[in-house]
């Protein structure tokens, strides 16, 4: 669903992605984790081109990445993006986040985006709050919002870049249950995370990166049991 090949990126002489290949298929759930500076929220933002790149190609569906316009546009809003920042517009209700999207770029009628918004607040639990705005909201309550409004837009594939590394430790698990029953749901998912129960309960996948590289790649079983690169071993130490 989603195959890079040979992507390679540098911000000025420094070399960020080096020969990235990664294939997700769909309905698989690939946690990619590693040091801070490696790389993995660089990935995410190649992915749907909030960065550019140099060499290699990036499909998604089949499709290459166009690289600017209107056929950009439209790609980009097939590939949902949670930030570890929620994002949300503060001047708008949670209902207005969520409807906004599928309305403007997806041409909804509103009636339908709005009953459409309200399944998705319901899904992720925040369906008292629709009417009320961002600021009114927990932190774990508002990145649930991001992920519904996400969602509304029916992407192909979600990418979430440290989702809950901003939020308080008692909301954390609230986030993480909403992901994890996305990921059982089947949709397709490449998650940044420190999360390590999150990636051996829901990951398909670990991707480990480091210094722009891929160094790693196993089933969560395995890569957590069995690390092969001394950097992976190195970075596990550290972290469990
Ligand atoms: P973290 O775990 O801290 O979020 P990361 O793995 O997400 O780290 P990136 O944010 O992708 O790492 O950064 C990879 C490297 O690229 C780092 O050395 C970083 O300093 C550098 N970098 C990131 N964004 C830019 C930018 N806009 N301009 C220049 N260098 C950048
Ligand atoms: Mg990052």
């Amino acid at each position: 669903l989603v195959v890079l090949k040979d992507v390679n990126k540098h911000f000025g002489d420094l070399h960020v992605l080096k020969d990235i290949n990664l294939t997700v298929r769909e309905g698989e759930v690939v946690v990619v984790i590693g040091p801070s500076g490696s790389g993995k929220s660089t990935l995410c933002r190649t992915i749907n081109r909030l960065e550019t790149f140099e060499s290699g190609s990036i499909t998604i569906k089949g499709v290459e990445l166009p690289k600017e316009g209107k056929a950009l546009a439209k790609l980009r809003a097939d590939v949902g993006m949670v930030f570890q920042s929620f994002n949300l517009f503060h001047h708008k209700t949670i209902l207005e986040n969520v409807t906004m999207g599928p309305v403007k770029v997806r041409k909804m009628k509103p009636a339908e985006a709005k009953e459409h918004a309200m399944k998705l607040l319901t899904r992720v639990g925040v369906e008292h709050q629709a009417n009320k705005y961002p600021a009114q909201l927990s932190g774990g309550q508002q990145q649930r919002v991001a992920i519904a409004r996400s969602l509304a837009m029916n992407p192909t594939v979600m990418l979430f870049d440290e989702p809950t590394s901003a939020l308080d430790p008692e909301m954390i698990n609230e986030v993480l249950d909403v992901m994890t029953s996305l990921a059982h749901s089947g949709m397709t998912m490449i998650v940044v995370t420190h999360e390590m129960g999150f990636a051996r309960k829901a990951a398909d996948r670990v991707v480990f990166m480091s210094d722009g590289a891929i160094v790693e790649e196993n089933t969560p079983e395995e890569f957590f049991t069995n690390p092969q690169s001394a950097r992976a071993k190195d970075f596990l130490g550290k972290i469990l």
